[in-house]
């Protein structure tokens, strides 16, 4: 092949594609928030208290928006003067405060998702086994960023003590398991946010993922609780 194809090394190209899809991510959330009102930060942050379920901590939240902690404040305090974020004491550290959605913020945070209308629609039309594929790999580069503390801990499969990858080898659509539920999935369901997500020791994490990425052949449960 011509060295005229081999101008860009080829992690650069790929970091340059995802660049451009974070842009049309970020583009479309900035008419979903146009559109409420709201700033993007702001409606992300809805988006995220929505999805995790249960009331978080300003540093927490912070944390998975990947802003300063006086920023989400910031976001936080216009949230409670539209009514749509509320706060609770923590029991559990009489200095913390909880926030959580009030009911009008919780019907917007179910009504426009993580604010990817076009995305969805594209990724829609791809065969299923390439939708398949390609949540597999950015779940290895979320993983990836986690590891290198490039972005805050993510609810994945992959460093959930509860994780059994491979534990069906006779099921080929439905290879993993889950130990807390005890049932078997496959790749396509592998969760990017799950509220019963339970952290793995490092020891255990990385059994984990050797085995999920491949790079292990020992028997599936070895290693693991049952
Ligand atoms: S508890 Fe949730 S994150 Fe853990 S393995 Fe089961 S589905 Fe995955």
């Amino acid at each position: 092949m011509s060295d005229a194809f081999d101008t860009d090394p080829l992690p650069q190209r790929l970091v340059s594609g995802l660049s451009r899809l974070a842009v049309a991510l970020r583009t479309a959330q900035w008419r979903d928030a146009e559109a409420l009102d709201l700033t993007a930060a702001q409606l992300q942050m809805l988006v995220l208290l929505g999805g995790h379920g249960v009331a978080m901590r300003l540093s927490d939240l912070a944390a998975r928006q990947g802003v300063s902690r006086p920023t989400a404040s910031d976001s936080v305090a216009a949230l409670e003067r539209k009514g749509l974020v509320t706060r609770q004491p923590d029991q559990r550290d009489g200095r913390a405060t909880l926030l959580s959605l009030s009911p009008a913020g919780a019907e917007i945070a179910e009504s426009v998702g993580p604010g990817a209308a076009p995305m969805l629609a594209v990724a829609a039309v791809l065969p299923l086994a390439e939708q398949t594929q390609l949540l597999r790999l950015i779940i290895k580069l979320i993983r990836g960023l986690q590891m290198r503390g490039a972005i805050a801990p993510a609810r994945i499969c992959v460093t959930c003590q509860h994780f059994r990858p491979g534990a069906h080898p006779d099921k080929p659509a439905t290879p993993h398991h889950c130990a807390l539920v005890d049932a078997a999935f496959g790749d396509r369901n592998l969760r990017l946010d799950c509220r019963e997500h339970d952290p793995a020791p490092a020891a255990e994490a990385e059994i984990i993922w050797r085995r999920f990425s491949g790079a292990d052949a020992q028997p599936q449960t070895e290693g693991l609780a049952s």
